[in-house]
């Protein structure tokens, strides 16, 4: 007898633990896999991302075929004629499917009649998220954080956070060391695009790199694309990997006494905070969060993110670069290069989340617009963050080697040399002076905004840099 049910993976579920695949066996399911050419051609997404997408969707397929499932893999012109074909031809009791992770996909479950159960995917699914989010005004990821310590027993003793403290920031912000920096063990450059590969890249990660995963977490170095991040997003988000795995490995090298709890904490709290903050705030925020754009910034999207125009900006041509090179680049150049040049120059925050979805390996919807919209570019005027990751030069150029062989100088403001970041990032403040004298966490930027004496020439140099970006000559 074949199979009589089918059960539809979504290509960010590729494990054989996530939900409805949890209890599926060979004989009563068939298992439907699609690759849509709309989907692939919808973005001029970046190759890498389009590469690993589809070989992860093959070696799944091949690998439920070694594990005795039938599976339709379904390459259609769009997910909803794939479900017609296979309707078509395997005429299925019903199709099963474990909640998508996007609005749209849960939308084309429903309208196609699916049976849809619960995901395990995250460690804190929305219904729970509410038992925290619904008691409270504001939603501090700090506190979410603990709640999640606590609730999930990750690094704790008893009721109290293991090591005293919650949080180990103050020693994970050291400056990039000077030299040394081949120290840091090299992932291996070509993205893993099955479980076992996935798992490797989790070992290699956890034995080599983690115990150094804290004190250098916010450093940039041209020269090493990776520090010592962890480089397991895309993994995370296709599913190959689990949090809830990860975790544990992580907590039962800290008890074995092979990693400092400095580096512990840091790694747990981006993968039971930030990640699953996140991944909540998407569902409750969405669809209209990504429309924000309460600082109503309207400029185009300068033409040097395209590669459509050159930039001398040693920053950020080195990032563009990398990005061009593997499609990924870690936080700190997300979030304080290239969405910090997005928010202080008022470039549209629609555009620049565009171009961010298309070049970014790990790109998934509810990862891309929370940390966008709300961390990168303050687009929901601080529903997210209390104020916005607004910075001149002077920061990037303590926390990287990236000044030093630049044409601009980060502590200059005005003139022909003065670092475009600095510029901008007081002709920003100016700009939205009145919105943040509000805001108490700005008072000490707003101060120094008042001292200065030569507002009027940043002024003009402000338009200056913007019209050099638009024209590539920044
Ligand atoms: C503007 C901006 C855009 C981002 N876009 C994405 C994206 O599209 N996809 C994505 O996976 N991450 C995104 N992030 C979060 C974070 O930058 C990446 O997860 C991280 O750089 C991936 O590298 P890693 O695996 O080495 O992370 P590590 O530094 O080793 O951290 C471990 C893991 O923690 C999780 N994590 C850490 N910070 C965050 C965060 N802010 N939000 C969600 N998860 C987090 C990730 O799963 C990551 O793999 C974005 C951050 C910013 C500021
Ligand atoms: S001087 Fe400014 S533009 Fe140049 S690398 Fe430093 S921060 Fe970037």
């Amino acid at each position: 007898m074949p199979p009589s049910e089918t059960i539809w993976v979504f290509g960010d579920q590729l494990n054989r633990a996530i939900g409805a695949m949890a209890t599926a066996n060979p004989t009563t399911h068939r298992i439907l896999l699609i690759t849509a050419k709309d989907k692939i051609a919808s973005r001029a997404w970046h190759p890498a991302r389009v590469a690993l997408y589809t070989r992860a969707i093959e070696a799944f397929a091949a690998e439920l075929r070694d594990a005795g499932f039938q599976v339709d893999h379904q390459h259609a012109v769009s997910m909803r004629a794939a479900v017609k074909a296979h309707r078509a031809t395997h005429s299925p009791t019903r199709i099963t499917v474990t909640e998508p992770n996007s609005f749209t996909a849960r939308q084309l479950v429903n309208e196609l009649g699916c049976n849809v159960v619960r995901s395990n995917q995250f460690l804190t699914h929305p219904d729970e998220f509410a038992t925290w989010a619904d008691t409270r005004k504001s939603f501090k990821m700090e506190d979410f954080y603990r709640w999640q310590r606590r609730r999930l027993d990750y690094l704790m003793d008893g009721d109290e956070p293991e090591g005293g403290e919650w949080n180990y920031d103050e020693q994970n912000r050291e400056r990039p060391p000077k030299d040394g920096h081949d120290r840091w063990p090299v992932p291996v450059d070509v993205w893993a695009t099955t479980r076992a590969g996935a798992l490797e890249r989790l070992d290699f990660f956890i034995k080599r790199v983690l115990p150094m995963f804290g004190p250098h977490e916010d450093a940039m170095i041209a020269d090493n694309w990776h520090l010592a991040h962890s480089v397991l997003s895309p993994y995370l988000n296709l599913g190959l990997l689990l949090p809830g795995e990860v975790c544990d490995r992580v907590e039962k090298e800290f008890r074995a006494g092979r990693v400092p709890i400095n580096s512990a904490e840091g790694f747990i709290r981006q993968i039971i905070g930030w990640r699953e903050y996140v991944w909540n705030l998407y569902w409750r925020w969405m669809p209209e969060y990504a429309t924000l754009n309460a600082l109503d910034a309207q400029l185009d999207l300068p033409p040097l993110f395209t590669g459509a125009a050159p930039t001398q900006m040693r920053c950020v041509s080195g990032i563009l670069s990398d990005i061009e090179t593997r499609g990924w680049v870690h936080h700190i150049p997300r979030l304080m290069v290239l969405s910090n040049l997005a928010l202080v120059t008022g470039t549209n925050p629609q555009e620049f989340l565009d171009w961010m979805r298309e070049v970014f390996i790990d790109a998934t919807e509810w990862v891309m617009v929370p940390n966008v919209i709300g961390m990168g570019v303050h687009a929901d005027g601080g529903k997210m963050m209390t104020k916005p990751y607004a910075a001149g030069g002077a920061y990037i150029s303590r926390m990287s080697n990236y000044c030093k062989t630049c044409v601009y100088d980060p502590k200059l403001r005005i003139g022909a040399s003065a670092c475009p970041f600095t510029t901008l990032y007081w002709d920003f403040l100016d700009r939205h002076s009145e919105t943040f004298a509000k805001n108490h966490r700005m008072s000490q930027q707003i101060f120094g905004l008042k001292r200065l004496n030569d507002l009027p020439e940043l002024k003009v140099r402000a338009k200056e840099v913007l019209k050099g970006l638009e024209q590539g000559k920044i």
